[in-house]
């Protein structure tokens, strides 16, 4: 028979997944010896078959009424019974915790009778009152599902009748007139009589929290938290105990240390005469909990040492909901506080200078998208600011600058040196340009994984999406009414996603000087706090460095980024893509190069190109000097480097009818129509171009070669590596070899030439392509889109949201490493590869590199260097640390 059901005392805090985590916690608290009213959890499991199946699995109504009696006869009590009643709450309790989304019913039990039994026994009619009025209220909205309005209008109407300001002074004759009022909101409102049984009603309210698990909010919120939708959730029922019988009781929270700084001490809030949710509530000013020790020293004595026993037990900071009753402490729930990216920094190197925990604990209890969050720059909290919405937190940051609504304006004003901030509908890969010129791109479609969203990520930029109220119609912006246009300030957050009118001062982050310019600069002229912050941080990421195995690389195609990437830690250049070079001015050379008509004119355009190629690949390896820097040969279609084809047409067309056809003009269309694809991700591109186009990589392989000789006869000291795109077969990779190795040995030089690995092919195959291949470098955007077959550039703004809807996947393969089908390919090719190639280099290039779990993969299919864009190396290098611990 499974076991639906398990006592307080027979859980324990591992037990998340099965109890909860509130069960687990109630479990290992309770065994602990701790005060915590009795009761029982019933499992995630019964929840899930629940769902499934639309009605309670048959044994579980059975284990309940069993684990209610023994709970019964351990307290002499009966669940609403008419004298002094057992009272239980109803809580829910998710594997993860889900703030706010899901019920608790408190009181479940009492009744016409029982109401008086508790007044008896307590000696206090109006407590009894009070509570009775809280179980209709609670009930009549979470399982009977009535607007809660109902309830709080008549007792607000009950309140002003007895011309009184708050709940605690009402009389227990108003509240017993409350009761009836609520009584017949509840038979209005849902046709049926409040059920007097206290079984029923406790089979009602299990069966509420059940359901409380698929509401619209709670999916919602689990699809933005990334949790699976079909967990369940477990059940707690648990004694009741009151913090409302009057001024010795009193409810609540309260934190082990400070959430937000880390510091040590006494850090929560307290509610005399109240019960459960009141605290956060807000219906009552609260107290500090420090003044509780005047009130009531020795629960608060008591409490300090619960507290501090915690601590110990769970080695962390904990965060408690407590009750008073009747000067008796209980312990409703603890849990692993949530804290700030600050605090879980700070507090992490405090345990371990307190030897709670070891260095490579405290790495565990800190993560890359902290440290992401440390690094911006934030809004400053305590200037003046007009919101106007909050949309999806997409790319964090503060960034303030004038609207523009086109790529084409936002790369103007940025050369003019204007900051802009790129406003649109949604954005497509037109909108690069912009995006690299803007300081942040806001817009009012789409969601996280939205081109936009996705794109600012990986370049760091800030962004909000999906700022639904926006309305933007070409040259304005429409927002509650106000109407915004091109030039006028606005301030985003990505950390938050709310948008503000004008410009909205910032600070810098300290922990990005810290990376950049080191420890000293950082904490110059820092505060106490601030200084603490970054040395915490300096400890965790040069522990992180000490004990990774995984290099860590950075994309980079100038020098400016490579310099700015090995301030911040890179180990080399893992991905130049060389195609950034020809793009500006040089463009019209490659224009010359696709019109050229022989042999002759095209070797006049390389002729050009060498010169200023070499320079490129001087100035990287300067920058990147005694360390590898992986070079990319030329990957995408030659068409991305010419005029769009419906402009053109129509320009030709129109030129053509009004007769001042140009032929240059005319014959570069045909360039267009001739190269055009209907699937150029799939096209001529990568090493095709290569084998197509004869001296194209001839021409790159010269650059490099003699680049890294120059660089060598100037005392440096080069480790250039030439990268082969989009191979999907030995062949290709021993033809490009054959003409490019001779160039090198020319150059007197030895240069290792890999191959990216980013078809499915060329894994499944690499037994054979690491016999041409001396490294490889996973391009895992590619091998992602040809993995699943999903074109990038389309899937992301479109069928995606309804994909991370359905649950097809929890998020985008683009954002994080599909480990079952693309990391298959992967583990297969690292194999394989090293087989054929003992010692192989492994290396892996795009998105991924920089992302946090897909490090933790790569850490353990034995890959050699992650490499991702420069600002996320710092976030690289404390993922690949705790994915080695
Ligand atoms: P949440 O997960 O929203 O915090 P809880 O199940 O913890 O919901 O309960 C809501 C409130 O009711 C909390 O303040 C909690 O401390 C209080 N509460 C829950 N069970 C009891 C109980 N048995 N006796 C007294 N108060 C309770
Ligand atoms: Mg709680
Ligand atoms: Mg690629």
């Amino acid at each position: 028979m499974t076991q639906y059901v398990y006592a307080f005392s027979e859980g324990s805090k591992e037990q998340r997944e099965l109890l909860g985590g509130k069960g687990a916690n109630l479990a290992e608290m309770t065994n602990l010896g701790l005060p915590v009213p009795p009761g029982f959890t019933i499992t995630t499991q019964a929840c899930r078959s629940y769902l499934t199946a639309g009605s309670e699995p048959g044994e579980l109504r059975v284990q309940v009424t069993m684990a209610l009696r023994r709970l019964e006869d351990d307290l002499g009590r009966q669940l609403g019974d008419r004298h002094d009643p057992l009272l239980v709450s109803v809580r829910s309790g998710a594997m993860h915790s889900m703030p706010g989304m899901m019920e608790t019913v408190l009181n479940v039990g009492l009744n016409d009778a029982s109401v008086k039994g508790l007044a008896e026994a307590g000696g206090d009619e109006r407590f009894a009152w009070d509570s009775y009025r809280r179980l209709l209220q609670m009930f009549g909205k979470t399982v009977l599902e009535i607007d809660g309005e109902n309830f709080s209008r008549a007792l607000d109407d009950a309140k002003r009748r007895q011309g009184v300001e708050t709940d605690v002074e009402l009389t227990a004759e108003s509240l017993k007139s409350l009761v009836s009022e609520f009584k017949s909101v509840i038979l209005e409102h849902s046709g049926t009589e409040f059920p007097q049984h206290p079984r029923e009603q406790l089979d009602l309210a299990i069966r509420a929290v059940f359901d409380s698990w698929n509401t619209e909010r709670a999916r919602l919120y689990r699809r933005r938290e990334r949790i699976p939708q079909d967990l369940g959730t477990a059940v707690n029922i648990c004694t009741m105990v009151f913090g409302n019988t009057g001024e010795t009781s009193g409810t609540g929270v309260a934190f082990t240390r400070d959430p937000a700084s880390g510091h040590g001490g006494v850090y929560g809030d307290y509610l005399p005469n109240a019960q459960g949710e009141d605290v956060v509530a807000g219906i009552r000013n609260t107290m500090s909990l420090a003044d509780l020790k005047d009130l009531d020293a020795s629960s608060y004595k008591q409490l300090l040492q619960v507290m501090r026993r915690l601590e110990t037990h769970y080695r962390d900071l904990c965060d408690i909901e407590f009750t008073i009753e009747r000067s008796k402490l209980w312990m409703l729930q603890t849990r692993v506080g949530k804290r700030t990216a600050a605090a879980a920094f700070r507090i992490a190197t405090q345990l371990v200078d307190e030897n709670l925990i070891t260095m490579d604990e405290a790495l565990q209890r800190v993560d890359g998208s902290q440290l992401a969050q440390l690094m911006f720059p934030r809004f400053d909290a305590s200037a003046p600011r007009e919101s106007l919405g909050t949309g999806m937190a997409a790319s964090p940051g503060a960034a303030t600058g004038q609207i523009v609504f086109d790529s084409a304006a936002a790369e103007k004003a940025a050369a003019e040196g204007k900051d802009v901030i790129l406003v649109r509908r949604e954005t497509s890969p037109d909108d690069l340009g912009g995006m690299i010129a803007a300081r942040g791109v806001l817009t009012s479609r789409g969601g996280r994984t939205s081109h936009a969203a996705v794109v600012a990520r990986g370049m760091g930029k800030t962004c909000v999406c999906g700022l639904a109220e926006l309305d933007v119609d070409g040259s304005t912006a429409r927002v509650g009414g106000k109407t915004l246009r091109e030039g006028d300030l606005i301030s985003i957050d990505g950390s938050s996603g709310e948008v503000f009118a004008g410009a909205v001062p910032v600070v810098a982050s300290p922990v990005a000087t810290y990376l950049e310019r080191g420890l000293d600069e950082a904490v110059k002229d820092a505060d106490a706090d601030t200084a603490d912050l970054v040395r915490s941080v300096d400890r965790l990421l040069s522990h992180a460095d000490r004990i990774r195995r995984l290099r860590v690389r950075a994309n980079a195609d100038n020098a400016e980024d490579a310099s700015r990437a090995r301030d911040l830690g890179a180990q080399g250049i893992g991905l130049c893509r060389t195609e950034h070079m020809f793009l500006g001015e040089r463009r019209v050379l490659i224009e010359r190069l696709i019109l050229a008509s022989g042999a002759d004119a095209r070797q006049a355009v390389y002729d050009e190109l060498l010169p200023l190629q070499r320079q490129d690949f001087t100035e990287l390896l300067t920058a990147m000097d005694g360390l590898p820097v992986t070079i990319r040969l030329l990957d995408p279609p030659l068409h991305e480097f010419l005029p769009d084809r419906t402009e053109l047409s129509v320009k030709v067309a129109l030129e053509k009818a009004s007769g001042t056809a140009d032929p240059g003009e005319e014959r570069l269309l045909a360039a267009v129509e001739r190269l055009h694809e209907s699937n150029p991700m799939l096209g001529l591109r990568g090493v095709r171009l290569g084998l197509v186009l004869p001296g194209l990589f001839a021409l790159q392989v010269r650059a490099i070669s003699e680049a890294a000789a120059l660089a060598r006869r100037d005392g440096g000291d080069p480790h250039v590596e030439i990268m082969i795109p989009l191979v999907g077969s030995v062949m290709e990779l021993f033809l490009i070899r054959d003409e490019a190795d001779a160039i090198v040995r020319q150059a007197g030089l030895d240069i290792p030439i890999g191959t990216m690995i980013e078809l499915p092919r060329a894994a499944l195959t690499a037994t054979r392509v690491a016999e041409a291949a001396e490294f490889f470098s996973f391009g895992t955007n590619d091998l992602t889109q040809t993995t699943w077959g999903f074109s990038r550039d389309d899937v992301e703004g479109g069928f995606f949201a309804a994909y991370l809807d359905r649950g097809v996947f929890m998020v985008s393969p683009f954002e994080s490493l599909d480990v079952d089908g693309v990391g298959r390919l992967i583990r297969i090719a690292a194999e394989d590869g090293r087989r054929t190639r003992p010692g192989l280099k492994l290396g892996v290039c795009g998105e991924h590199g920089g992302d946090p779990e897909s490090i933790h993969f790569f850490h353990r299919v034995g890959i050699d260097y992650v490499s991702c864009s420069p600002f996320r190396v710092p976030i690289a290098r404390l993922e690949a640390g705790r994915a080695a611990v």
